[in-house]
């Protein structure tokens, strides 16, 4: 039987929930238990897709094809295990299905309401994972603050929730902040006793509380804590702030978090979590043997969450080559032909990243010819591949105003166009090509370096593609098709021949970077950027 385990937030949003669940699981997990994470968001957009990323940070795709929350990217790195649609639901889509039950008649000429009718269906989708039977343990975070009134019903599903599956199958985790106050020099707990009153208010007596804090939490608050908000002393857990979001799960496991969890779930507690290999990685990470300092040019930098899967993706693959990788964040706008060297000469590596519409796309081809003719190593993904395309064909095949039909519709040379499949698409949401889709790597690349094998699949989310009828021409002058889609023959990879490490992918490759599996382009790419300092000192 699945035990359920929800995760609630108080005081203030971005306490990082989703870094506790994720640290949570893996605690379960590295004990034999099978675990996933799925995400309630209280908006109503159908999915994040549709938002811009300063909105919501960035976008993860799932294998499926979901377009979701970034904490699922949390999710996938922690547990190295897929997520998929049923991980991430929102208002919008538990009224979507209610609204169609409604039209269809389901509802047999009831009034449909907020209780019982969107209740049940998000107790509905609560369950849907569970039921698959693939899990033992499922964690479902609640997104937004407590006391919200777009949270409501989320809220009132768990005490139902609870209720029907009885307190030692489904238990509530609440997240608090104690706070600091340097002109009292002291850690205040009112916040946490005011977060949980409003919890009880709505019916639900946390199981456990984690509270964020700056400083450790002495015995005596931990006791005061635990009196006034009603839960035992060792249900009070310290989570103070870390360094980086891959120490808490050992932080968690000092505070004996998955202990208390499974002690609450009446599930043994017998085996140690076997967290070695995940040491071996903060090892790797903290103590580095080298430092390069990569550039991520992009239009959406003021807001590094929008780029969340491909900062951790370095991370990953700086502990797995024991660098340190410093990326420094460029916005693609501020790129010129004259001060292209200033701002990228300094720099081991440049990734040029994903992105949608003209602003600052001239500023990503500036970049590319400037790493091109200096044998820096690049990287690009989506956009960033579809802007080396552009840069080559302008600048080396000789094809004047060279474009993407997504910027350009009446390019003479259109080396990236809208794929056949999306022509007659107008619908925004989900429209994409999404997900996980083959790919066969050619040998003797670049790319066969870094996968080491010939069948691979990568996630998508783009509309466009390398227009193949230029294929010939790139590839007589030194551009490589490198990865292609066995079944519909699209571009997935571009590289240079006489380059040190100029790749790039249509996909997403930071979207399958896990601490257990860090993406292999990413790791070869630290690894010629480290090349390049060699060179450089040499
Ligand atoms: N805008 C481009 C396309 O739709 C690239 C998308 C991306 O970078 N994710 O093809």
């Amino acid at each position: 039987m699945t035990k359920y385990i929800f995760v609630t937030g108080g005081v203030t949003s971005s306490l990082g929930k989703g870094i506790i669940s994720a640290s949570l699981a893996k605690l379960l997990q590295a004990r034999g238990y099978r675990v996933t994470i799925q995400k309630f968001d209280p908006y109503i957009n159908i999915d994040p897709g549709t938002l811009n990323p300063y909105e919501h940070g960035e976008c993860y795709v799932t294998e499926d094809g979901a377009e979701t929350d970034l904490d699922l990217g949390h999710y996938e790195r922690f547990l190295n295990t897929p997520t998929s649609q049923a991980n991430n639901i929102t208002t919008g889509r538990i009224y979507q299905n209610v609204i169609n039950k409604e039209r269809a008649g389901d509802y047999l000429g009831k009034t449909v309401q907020v209780v019982p009718h969107i209740t049940d269906e998000i107790k509905r989708n609560m369950r849907i994972l569970g039921e698959s039977g693939d899990y033992d343990i499922v964690i479902t975070e609640i997104g937004g603050t407590v006391g919200d009134i777009e949270s409501l019903p989320f809220v009132e599903a768990v005490r139902q929730f609870k209720w029907e599956e009885g307190a030692n199958n489904a238990i509530v985790i609440h997240l608090t902040l104690v706070p600091y106050l340097a002109a009292a020099g002291e850690l205040k707990t009112k916040p946490t006793q005011h977060s949980v009153k409003a919890l009880l208010e709505y019916g639900i007596q946390p199981d456990i509380l984690v509270c964020r804090t700056e400083h450790h939490i002495s015995p005596d608050i931990r006791k005061k804590i635990a009196l006034f908000c009603n839960v035992n002393v060792n249900a009070v857990i310290e989570s103070i702030d870390a360094s980086s979001i891959y120490s808490v799960p050992l932080l968690m496991m000092k505070e004996q978090l998955d202990k208390t969890v499974l002690s609450k779930l009446k599930l043994p507690t017998k085996n140690e979590p076997d967290m070695e290999s995940w040491k071996d990685f903060l090892g790797r990470l903290k103590n580095p043997t080298a430092d390069v300092k990569i550039g991520l040019v992009g239009k959406y930098v003021e807001l590094p969450d929008a780029y969340k899967s491909i900062t951790e993706a370095f991370i990953h693959a700086g502990a797995k080559n024991e660098c340190k990788v410093r990326v420094e964040y460029i916005p693609s706008e501020s790129i010129y032909d004259d001060n292209v060297k200033e701002k990228l000469g300094h720099l081991q590596g440049v990734l040029v990243a994903p992105g949608f519409g003209s602003r600052g796309i001239e500023g990503k081809i500036t970049a590319i010819k400037y790493v091109r003719e200096n044998e820096i190593p690049f990287f690009g993904i989506c956009l960033g591949m579809q802007c080396a395309v552009i840069e080559y064909g302008r600048n080396v095949l000789g094809l004047t105003n060279a474009n993407t039909t997504e910027i350009d519709e009446n390019s003479k040379h259109p080396v990236i166009n809208m794929m056949e499949e999306q022509k007659n698409i107008t619908l925004k949401g989900g429209t994409m090509r999404l997900g996980a889709y083959p790919c066969d790597i050619k040998k003797g690349t670049k790319a066969f370096a870094a996968y080491g094998k010939q069948h691979i699949t990568e996630r998508h989310r783009h509309r466009y593609e390398f227009n193949s009828s230029y294929l010939k021409q790139y590839e007589d002058a030194g551009m490589t098709a490198s990865g292609i889609n066995p079944d519909s023959k699209l571009v997935e990879i571009i590289e240079l021949k006489n380059h040190p490490f100029f790749v790039g992918g249509q996909f997403h490759p930071e979207l399958k970077s896990t601490v257990a599996n860090p993406h292999p382009l990413f790791v070869k790419f630290v690894a010629a950027a480290m090349e390049r300092t060699k060179k450089k000192t040499n």
